[in-house]
């Protein structure tokens, strides 16, 4: 029991730091050293999106990534290189001049791609 909630607590806690979403496996990684289990970061996952604590995150192409529900509306971009995907701050907003005559738009997402800084950084020094 107690060990239960200290991975929660755990979790949370890289969660809350990360750039960005994170995959069950990112979890794990990330926590690798405590010994974690796969089945227990779902779990714990599971538990928080139906807390309403955790939003899941679904990218074309990509793993189910989990973020706090309480964050500001925000979007993405993610790194072609090392699929790592980062938290944008803002909103271009304005969308819905898109959005055709007798149309209604409830929602939107944007997701800008490339390579992160560490990626962009690499490849520098490599050439
Ligand atoms: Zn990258
Ligand atoms: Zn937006």
């Amino acid at each position: 029991m107690g060990r239960h909630s200290d991975y929660r607590r755990l979790i949370w806690r890289v969660l809350g730091a990360a750039a960005g979403p994170l995959s069950a496996e990112d979890l794990r990684d990330a926590l690798a050293e405590t010994g974690i289990g796969i089945a227990t970061v779902y779990r714990h996952l599971k538990d928080g999106l139906s807390d309403g604590d955790l939003v899941c995150v679904e990218l074309p192409g990509g793993p189910k990534r989990f973020e706090p529900a309480d964050q500001p509306h925000h979007h993405y971009f993610e790194c072609v290189e090392c699929q790592a995907v980062f938290d944008l701050v803002g909103c271009p907003g304005g969308l819905d001049r898109l959005v055709p005559p007798g149309f209604e738009m409830d929602r939107h997402e944007v997701i800008l791609s490339g390579r992160c800084h560490d990626c962009v950084s690499s490849g520098r020094e490599a050439n």
